[in-house]
């Protein structure tokens, strides 16, 4: 379930779990890409360093993403001279450049099998009222005197030369390689519940023991920690993927005007993002201020993080690998403000506060009110509704059978919904995941769906 095709062609290593107390220098949560750039910037510090993941490597959004190392972003050179100015749009973009050129020393220097190919990433419309917003980029890139390209298969498109594709989780899987080959462990089914400060000392809750360290570094894509308000300044995308059979296309390609997306995989297939598309699916954090929070979580803190890569994680992990590791190990970075935490744009994150209200409504009020007949539900359907009185969420297998849980979402207790495309439980507030049967998929919650049993008697 919810296998993507970098799963099924990659070979997973695996790795122990957290069986007993740990006293390390620096601790890594979240074993995706992000986490791995920064196990691989830090793997030759003086420093001791453990990742753990809560499931298994690589096995989140990592693992089901599209894949284009780009440092065209859609639309958001735009938006950030909007909202910020030419200078900001600079820096993220010299950011992300060097990011893929790190990115293809390291493939190259480590000889890394991950299918890695140079293409060219466009974005394009066929629609005449998109057109200005294409001409707006090229605009800044010409501001940026970075050389753009065009197609001439569609009314307006511009496009940058040496971007590229690879296979995310051989890249990953090689990348846990070397770091163990260089003293970092790693640890799977390891989730961290609670994190206390002692002294100096952060000590985190994993399997019931205790893990004591210097440094800590939120690499979970998006915070279970509610500390900093991060789930008010960030929120989740999902987005489904398909893998497509002889749709051959050369290039990245990503439509403007209907979001959909394409790059290849090889000579005759390709992978697409379409309104209909469900081979599988993944969610991504979109920074409300439109600019990735990679940095100290307070100002003086040896506590990171890095959240809100807004799909376009591939360069942006090796940007904020890169960038933890010189806050750790003191050296300059040019993109050290740039990402820090400490500064908000009310004037980008507006219009997502209407639909970060939205969903809120329906989660914490509209939701209660749900009141749907369990007669009328058909199988592999589920429904939010009163059974005895109280509010259950109700899912009916394929052999007709009904299970029944409690509808509250652990995380902040919202009224969950169901989706019929995926089989999945969502809570609309935050975007927690839970399978037809209640399991925890994706966070921020930390626990399942409570499974209720039905009073026979009433
Ligand atoms: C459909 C889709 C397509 C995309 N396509 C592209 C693309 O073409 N190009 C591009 O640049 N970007 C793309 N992205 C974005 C990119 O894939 C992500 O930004 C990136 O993979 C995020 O990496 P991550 O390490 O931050 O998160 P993840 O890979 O999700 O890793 C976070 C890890 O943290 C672990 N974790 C969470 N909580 C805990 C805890 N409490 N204790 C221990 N472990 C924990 C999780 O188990 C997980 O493994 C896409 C995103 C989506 C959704």
């Amino acid at each position: 379930m919810n296998q993507s095709y970098w799963q099924k062609t990659s070979k997973k290593t695996i790795e122990k779990r957290i069986e007993t107390d740990i006293s390390t220098d620096i601790v890594i949560i979240g074993g995706g890409l992000s986490g791995l750039a920064l196990a691989y910037q830090l793997k030759d510090s003086p420093y001791r360093v453990i990742v753990l993941d809560k499931d298994e490597l690589g096995s989140h959004t990592s693992g089901h993403t599209t894949a284009k190392i780009t440092t065209f972003h859609a639309l958001h050179y735009q938006k950030i001279v909007q909202h910020y100015d030419i200078h900001q749009a600079y820096l993220y973009y010299k950011s992300n450049e060097d990011a893929l050129s790190q990115i293809k020393e390291i493939i190259q220097k480590e000889n890394i099998q991950c299918q890695f190919q140079e293409n060219e990433s466009y974005i394009y419309t066929d629609d005449p009222q998109y057109v200005p917003y294409i001409e707006r980029e090229k605009e800044i890139f010409d501001l940026l005197r970075v050389p753009t390209k065009t197609l001439d298969t569609h009314l307006s498109s511009l496009g940058l030369e040496h971007q590229g594709i690879f296979h995310p989780l051989q890249y990953l899987y090689a990348l846990i390689r070397i770091c163990k080959e260089h003293g970092v462990c790693f640890y799977e089914h390891s989730e961290v519940k609670h994190i206390e400060r002692k002294n100096q000392q952060f000590v985190l809750n994993v399997n019931g023991k205790q893990i004591h360290c210097l440094y800590l570094i939120h690499a979970t894509r998006y915070p279970f920690i509610k500390k900093g308000l991060y789930f008010l300044k960030l929120f989740q995308q999902k987005e489904y993927v398909d893998f497509v059979d002889h749709q051959k296309t050369k290039n990245s390609l990503l439509c403007v005007d209907q979001t959909v997306s394409y790059r290849p995989i090889d000579e005759t297939n390709s992978l697409s993002i379409q309104r209909d598309s469900k081979d599988w699916f993944a969610q991504d954090s979109i920074a409300l201020r439109g600019i990735p929070y990679i940095g100290r979580l307070d100002q003086q803190s040896n506590e990171f993080v890095i959240y809100g890569f807004q799909k376009w994680g591939m360069t942006l992990s090796q940007v904020a690998g890169k960038l933890i590791a010189d806050l750790i190990l003191e050296r300059d970075n040019p993109y050290e403000e740039l990402y820090s935490c400490h500064y908000f744009s009310m004037s980008h994150a507006k219009p997502y506060y209407a639909k970060l209200w939205n969903n809120t409504k329906r989660g914490m009020i509209l939701n209660h009110f749900q009141n749907h007949s369990i007669q009328a539900l058909q199988c592999q359907s589920g429904i939010v509704t009163r059974v005895h009185g109280k509010l259950r969420a109700v899912y009916k297998d394929k052999k007709g059978e009904l299970h029944y849980f409690s509808p509250y979402c652990p995380h902040l207790k919202c009224i969950v919904e169901f989706v019929e495309k995926d089989q999945t439980w969502t809570c609309p507030c935050h975007q927690s995941v839970y399978d037809a049967y209640g399991k925890l998929i994706e966070g921020p919650s930390l626990f399942s769906l409570q499974k209720k049993d039905i009073d026979k008697r009433k």
